[in-house]
């Protein structure tokens, strides 16, 4: 299954928790600081499965996750508006 992820980056604050639970390596903490003074977690997206658990694990929920499947997960409770999307492009 491929997935992908988009991080806002200006609004991560480089906890890299994403990382640590990213089972696929595919989250990296870029070496240039964002606008607030943070390292920010990029995507690599080499591997995505779609799975959803750096999204939960994001403190702030900026991950949103994309799929090519029409499989929705439950979203934590913790989250104001799904962070998965269906990816039809
Ligand atoms: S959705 Fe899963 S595989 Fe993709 S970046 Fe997040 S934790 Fe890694
Ligand atoms: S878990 Fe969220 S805030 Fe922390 S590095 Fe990843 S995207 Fe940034």
């Amino acid at each position: 299954m491929a997935g992908k992820i988009v991080i806002d980056t200006e609004q991560c604050k480089g906890c890299g928790l994403c990382v640590t639970v990213c089972l696929k390596s595919c989250i990296v903490i870029s070496r240039l600081s964002n606008k607030r003074g943070y390292f920010p977690a990029e995507a690599t997206n080499a591997g995505c499965t779609g799975c959803c658990l750096c999204a939960v694990m994001c403190p702030d929920v900026v991950i949103k996750v994309f799929r090519e499947d029409d499989i929705v997960p439950v979203q934590p409770s913790k989250k104001s508006e799904p962070g998965l999307i269906k990816d039809k492009a």
